[in-house]
């Protein structure tokens, strides 16, 4: 008797569970600007960022930053001026109002990453490969994009789904940002947003076709997306994850020379006939 009102419990939350997952999914459903791509978002933008600010902390706390030298000097300049002209999309998607940070850390991966409340993280290994400042802007466009796009919201929420055993997403519609603490740590999303979980191929896809628009507008060729990802090929076999994640170098490469018209229209008139100045980074 006991056993079977448990079970009825048991089936009805299981219930509950399964309307208010299908409910959010109606709700949630939001459209990635420029590509038109259907997403499903169950976090708001409050709670990305409260989780990004934690996720940046936690990867801090074990590397020595750069505050000083060229390159350090060149990522700011890069990373106000892609955020600059980025601001208008960042405010229709709720992230209008975070304060950007460029971070340079002492290491010799090649990688970068963001978070949702504004900080960009570039490994010092990365410097040569992006050889000047357009290449620095290539992926710090790409990087703005992934917040742009959503993509940190978009993996939480696909995660949440995953554990929706329990009820889980029914709390990720809270705004209270004291709940992303707990939260990380119960589904490891520093990890998720940081480094150790790749983005899935069509976020990377679309980080770079976003990103690239950032770069012409903020009046860098595009075509120097391109050939970053020509010495990303050529620079090394075994890549780390921001590299080696899908699609490959090449996909990447090919996807973005097949744009070059439409990135070189977004350009503005003056930059068109004389592209920022190219200034190497990374020890060129
Ligand atoms: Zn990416």
């Amino acid at each position: 008797m006991v056993a079977d009102q448990a079970r009825g419990v048991c089936s009805s939350v299981r219930m509950a569970v399964a309307v208010i997952v299908l409910s959010l999914c109606l709700m949630a459903c939001q459209t990635v600007p420029e590509t038109e791509r259907e997403q499903l978002l169950l976090t708001s933008p409050d709670l990305e960022k409260a989780l990004g600010d934690q996720a940046f902390s936690q990867v801090m706390r074990s590397h020595q930053e750069i505050v000083e030298g060229q390159d350090y000097e060149t990522l700011q300049r890069v990373g106000r001026r892609i955020v600059s002209v980025a601001q208008p999309e960042l405010a229709a998607r709720g992230f209008g109002d975070l304060e950007w940070s460029f971070h340079l850390i002492d290491d010799d991966t090649a990688n970068a990453f963001v978070v949702p409340s504004g900080q960009v993280v570039f490994f010092q290994g990365i410097m040569p490969i992006l050889e000047n400042e357009a290449g620095v802007a290539a992926v710090m466009g790409h990087e703005v994009a992934h917040v742009i796009a959503r993509h940190g919201g978009e993996r939480i929420s696909q995660r949440l789904l995953v554990s929706s055993g329990t009820l889980l997403a029914a709390s990720a519609l809270s705004d209270d940002p004291d709940e992303g603490e707990r939260w990380l740590g119960a589904l490891g999303l520093a990890a998720l947003f940081a480094m150790e979980m790749p983005y899935s191929r069509t976020h990377e896809s679309e980080a770079d076709y976003l990103g690239t628009r950032l770069m012409a507008k903020a009046g860098y060729d595009p075509e120097e997306a391109v050939r970053v990802w020509e010495r990303m090929e050529a620079a090394t076999l075994s890549l780390p994850a921001f590299l080696s994640s899908h699609p490959t170098s090449r996909s990447r490469r090919d996807a973005l020379e097949a744009d070059l018209p439409v990135f070189r229209e977004l350009m503005p008139d003056a930059d068109k006939q004389s592209p920022v100045p190219v200034k190497g980074v990374g020890g060129h």
